[in-house]
């Protein structure tokens, strides 16, 4: 069973099983949504996922739900009943542990940031570079 929440702790799951996928949206509505380069996610049948506390849902497209907390701005989940009838994709960074559930595609890759495909070769520091 994997558990998670919201970085404030009023909205916290438990989701139960593995699931369908884990992958990386690239998808412009999620970048902005999440205001990040790129969203995680893993999408689970709704009846493996129990909620505690009420999250605020935001219609971000014609079917599309974004599920966050009303307190601290976390996005939670996503319910798009056209797309994924009876599921609901959980933002993998929200997951208490970061190491569960690793995505195995990426998606949505042709909206992705024109500089994502060299992201990775950039300079890593394990700080902040020093002056
Ligand atoms: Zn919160
Ligand atoms: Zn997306």
């Amino acid at each position: 069973m994997a558990t998670g929440r919201c970085q404030c702790g009023a909205i916290q799951y438990e989701a139960r099983g593995d699931p369908v996928y884990s992958a990386l949206c690239h998808c412009a509505d999620c970048r902005r949504s999440a205001g990040a380069p790129m969203v995680g996610w893993a999408l689970f049948a709704q009846g493996d996922l129990t909620v505690n506390g009420e999250p605020l849902l935001y219609r971000s497209s014609e079917n599309a739900t974004r599920h966050f907390c009303g307190a601290c701005g976390t996005g939670l989940f996503y319910t798009n009943p056209v797309s994924f009838p009876d599921m609901i994709d959980i933002q993998t960074a929200t997951l208490d542990d970061p190491a569960i559930f690793p995505p195995a595609i990426h998606v949505q890759y042709a909206e992705a940031a024109p500089w994502m495909e060299k992201a990775h070769d950039l300079p890593k520091f394990d700080r902040y570079p020093a002056e």
